[in-house]
């Protein structure tokens, strides 16, 4: 079984102590991570503000250019990396390309906006005196990536950081953190400095602990549930240490009568089924308005029906495993849940009877209000669907969440356009679209899914000072 090595201070490391990663397609062991201990991360910590001083005083345009080299590094070892994806995560090979291909595509953006970390002059209040704002970066940043989207999501954490002039060290998660250990490798062929980029692995909360306590961590960056991030908000109060959160979601879909149906069921499907549902803007509740409710059901389950499941390897495979048992049962309770609750179950609701965790699509029909799927993260290939009577009506329910990450909405009628975009509790929102991320474009949630926002011209502010300069002239 090949180990695959963390990265300090410039050396691809692999540790005496180790932990086993599992495809879960087959629920078995496929390789060993290096693993460390706390002593290490505050090491790591020191090594990264020592290099720090060096990276920010490179030019914007200095640290673009390392950052388009491990873009080409990344792109050249694409095939590779996406394999390694599906065989930790389990998510279609078709995904996993198209999430190394994010990620590049994440890289080659902060790397030009490397150059764009814009301060101002602003107009002088009185005359002997001139103002300057000026951005400077943070200083060292940790990084916590969850196991669902594995390589993006630590990417768009890592490429701004740097970009900014911060080093960074990254923590993935413990399920996925082999294409984590590629990256690094990319990282380190094109050449950064070391210890300007350090990626460890080993217990979340001790590791989460130290980048709390240390001072010399400046700013943690976090992605993963909600649960967690209230526990590093606490943790977070006694330094006043600075947080982005990117948390957990339930995201609503309105399907207004005035939509293209197809449109509507394809966009939906999309929003539901991508990453088997395990995505943090996954569609979790659908409201359908009344007039269109069965047609739209009969469509939506039909599509449903027809999603090919088994090992994201095989390249028909549109449906993968779950990443374990915990979410298996999760989905299962959910389902249960829903049923008891009075649903119509429309198709799948079952695990299936092979090795690994694989779930059949579902679709639940007139969901109650309470059920658990309503309020709390399936994180599985479930979708609730229930009736609506009026635009208002729609909305109201749509808002009824603790969170507000993603809203999915199907119409084509401009006004309505524009009052879902401005009422809906959302920090994003497909209007006729069931896949809204783009690289410049500010991702991040309201309400209890965070605080702060990744990609888009915001992505690189998470990690840099604003400072006034007042001068007597
Ligand atoms: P998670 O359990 O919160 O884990 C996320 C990361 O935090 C992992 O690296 C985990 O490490 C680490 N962690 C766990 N406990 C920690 C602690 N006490 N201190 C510091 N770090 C800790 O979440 P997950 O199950 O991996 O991911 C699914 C969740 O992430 C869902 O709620 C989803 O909606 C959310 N998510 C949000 C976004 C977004 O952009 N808003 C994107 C994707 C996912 P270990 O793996 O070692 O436990």
């Amino acid at each position: 079984m090949k180990t695959y090595p963390v990265y300090l201070k410039g050396d691809l490391t692999i540790t005496e102590k180790t932990f086993v990663v599992k495809n879960p397609a087959t629920g078995e062991g496929f390789a060993r991570m290096s693993s460390v201990d706390r002593p290490v991360v505050t090491q790591a910590i020191q090594d990264a503000h020592e290099a720090f001083h060096g990276w920010r005083h490179l030019s914007g345009k200095g640290r673009g250019e390392m950052l388009h080299k491990i873009a080409s590094e990344l792109h050249r070892r694409r095939e590779e990396i996406a394999r390694l994806i599906t065989l930790e995560n389990g998510k279609p090979l078709t995904q996993s390309q198209g999430e190394v291909a994010m990620a590049t595509d994440h890289l080659r953006w902060f790397a030009e906006e490397a150059r764009r970390a814009y301060g101002r002059v602003i107009p002088h209040q009185v005359d002997e005196k001139r103002h300057l704002i000026l951005k400077t970066p943070i200083g060292v940043v940790g990084a916590i990536s969850p196991w669902n989207f594995p390589l993006v999501l630590a990417v768009r954490k890592v490429a701004p950081a740097l970009a900014a002039g911060c080093t960074v060290i990254l923590k993935p998660a413990s399920r996925t953190p082999l294409c984590a250990s590629v990256f690094a490798e990319c990282v380190n062929a094109a050449g950064l400095p070391a210890a300007v980029f350090q990626l460890i692995a080993g217990s979340a909360a001790e590791i989460g602990q130290e980048f709390l306590d240390n001072p010399l961590c400046r700013k943690i960056s976090f992605t993963g549930s909600t649960e967690v991030g209230k526990k590093l908000i606490e943790g977070a109060a006694k330094q006043v240490k600075p947080l982005s959160l990117e948390l957990g979601g339930h995201a609503p879909v309105l399907v207004f009568e005035d939509a293209d149906l197809s449109d509507a069921v394809e966009g939906t499907l999309a929003a539901k089924f991508r990453n088997t549902g395990q995505s943090c803007i996954a569609a979790n509740r659908i409201y359908v308005q009344r007039s269109i409710y069965e047609p739209f059901l009969k469509a939506f389950v039909e599509r449903t029906r027809a999603l090919k499941v088994g090992d994201g390897l095989d390249p028909e495979v549109q449906i993968g495993p779950l990443i374990d048992e915990e979410a298996m049962v999760k989905a299962l309770e959910h389902v249960q849940d829903a049923v008891r609750g009075g649903a119509r179950l429309l198709c799948g609701g079952n695990r299936l009877e092979r090795a690994g965790f694989f779930f059949e699509p579902t679709v639940l029909a007139d969901v109650p209000k309470g059920g658990l799927c309503m309020y709390e993260e399936t994180f599985a290939p479930v979708a609730p669907v229930c009736a609506f009577e009026k635009e208002a009506q729609a909305i109201e329910q749509a808002n009824h969440s603790a969170y507000g990450l993603s809203a999915y909405a199907f119409t084509r009628d401009l006004g309505r356009m524009f009052r879902l975009a401005e009422s809906l509790e959302a920090g994003m929102i497909g209007i006729n679209d069931g896949v809204p991320t783009a690289t410049q474009a500010p991702f991040g949630g309201v309400k209890q899914s965070g605080w702060g926002r990744e990609l888009g011209s915001e992505g690189l502010d998470a990690f840099l000072d604003t400072k006034h300069v007042s001068i007597g002239i």
